[in-house]
């Protein structure tokens, strides 16, 4: 290794400082600068490899090295640093589960912030595929797919077998990998008439006991019936819910993609639709792990000077964070109506990364005769990773070790706190359906 002797210490006693994301100085988009820091910290992850078994980079990254001439990362060629960052769906895991030489440390190790920065310069070179633009623009394509008629055509092309194969061929999406079904009554049209339930929940100290829902793409027209479990089980709790007046895509598959300008856009449409009910009292919450953090990490991240933005991120929490909350302070039903039985539950990477704990556990085992085995394990899913046809295969290897954990048997349900996860993990495990948290809650309270 080219960096530092062996000597130092390593990881560090105080907890990991993430600096911000310096992307709008002249220094981020230059490639030169770009390729010095890759090679740096890819000379300490071979030194290290203690993330081999975490996603595709870094087996891709090992495999380069082993491979090179000189058995050291400046035998890779320059070219082939991106095939490291292909594989790369910033899932977080490595800065924030592994590696002991993150900030503080003085090698100040953002593996994901690096692949993130070349993903961006990528982009900025224009080197980055129509499919990618298509499939990371979640909001219009969601709007043109679920526009009723359209639904059902979509619907049944991505059940084809037949046009599938052509979609691969022609687009690069796997004709096997999972697509979302399209709804054309959405969440938002299914809630946005339904009556406020009256406020009568006291604030916690944590929690002021009304939400607003930022529905997500993926709910609100991948999802609905979710959504409407979840918002059935906080209404029961007395919670006021209501949904967002408007708003636009989170921004994270815009962000994996490196487009960070558009990020930037989605932002000011997100605050300027969000703040205003932070300012009346609500809290917020989505029922997509991904989408929330963006709010509690990855934006603020990228905008550390906006106080809007560091408004909504302390109001922003996870659904079950937000339940388990209200349970600490006695203000949870439990008086439920029937058990739940044995549970595997998929933890997201992205869930993970929050640091709230198993908060979807906590709250399915207030109810009777009821015990749920977490697996903190990646899906493989991440985005868009999984539905790409030159990645599909890894990310059902990824998703292996979850499928045989769930196959071992003995659970009368499974199900991940991310829905698009959870269709890749039921892709594997193909004898039963996967389900939600939210639905088996309600059926537990009997609502
Ligand atoms: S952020 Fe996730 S996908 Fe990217 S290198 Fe780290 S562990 Fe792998
Ligand atoms: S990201 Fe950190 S823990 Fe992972 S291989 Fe690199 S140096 Fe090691």
């Amino acid at each position: 290794m080219a960096t530092g002797e062996s000597s130092r210490r390593e990881g560090s006693l105080e907890a990991p400082t993430r600096h911000p994301l310096d992307w709008r100085s002249p220094d981020f988009y230059n490639k030169d600068s770009l390729f010095h820091e890759l090679e740096r910290v890819y000379d300490i992850c071979h030194g290290c490899r203690r993330c081999v078994s975490l996603c595709n980079s870094f087996p891709v990254l090992f495999d380069l090295v082993d491979e090179s001439p000189t058995m050291e990362v400046d035998g890779i060629k320059k070219d082939d640093y991106w095939k490291v960052v292909d594989q790369c769906y910033l899932c977080d895991l490595c800065y924030m589960t592994k590696c002991p030489y993150v900030p503080p440390h003085e090698w100040n190790v953002d593996f994901p912030h690096l692949m993130l920065r070349a993903k961006a310069v990528k982009f900025k070179d224009g080197e980055v595929s129509l499919r990618d633009k298509v499939l990371t623009s979640t909001d219009a394509v969601g709007k043109l797919a679920s526009i009723p008629v359209v639904v059902q055509a979509v619907n049944a092309a991505n059940n084809s077998k037949p046009l599938r194969q052509v979609m691969e061929k022609v687009i690069g999406i796997h004709a096997d990998a999972p697509l979302p079904r399209f709804e054309s009554n959405t969440a938002r049209k299914r809630l946005e008439h339904a009556p406020a339930a009256p406020a009568r929940a006291e604030p916690t100290a944590e929690t002021t006991g009304k939400v607003a829902v930022f529905l997500t793409c993926y709910g609100n027209r991948n999802a609905p019936a979710v959504v409407e479990d979840m918002v059935a089980v906080f209404r029961h709790n007395d919670i006021e819910v209501r949904i967002t007046g408007s708003e636009v895509c989170c921004g994270m598959p815009k962000l994996e993609l490196g487009d960070l300008e558009t990020v930037a856009k989605h932002r000011e449409a997100n605050v300027a639709a969000l703040l205003p009910l932070v300012e009346q009292g609500y809290d917020l919450i989505a029922p997509i792990p991904s989408c929330v953090l963006m709010f509690k990490q990855e934006l603020p991240l990228m905008f550390p000077e906006d106080e809007r933005l560091a408004k909504i991120k302390r109001a922003f929490f996870d659904p079950f964070e937000y339940l388990m909350l209200r349970h600490k302070a006695g203000k949870l039903r439990t008086d439920f109506n029937e058990a739940i039985g044995k549970v595997a539950h998929h933890v997201p990477c992205h869930q993970r990364v929050q640091n709230i704990g198993l908060k979807t556990k906590e709250v399915l085992e207030l109810a009777p005769d009821t015990s749920v085995t977490s697996i903190e394990r990646c899906s493989g899913h991440d985005g868009t990773y999984a539905v790409k046809a030159e990645n599909y295969a890894f990310a059902k290897k990824i998703c292996k070790p979850v499928v045989n954990r769930i196959a071992e048997g003995g659970f009368d349900h499974y199900l991940s706190d991310c829905p698009m996860a959870g269709e890749l993990i039921e892709q594997g495990v193909a004898t039963s359906e996967a389900t939600s948290a939210f639905t088996l809650l309600r059926q537990a309270y009997g609502i």
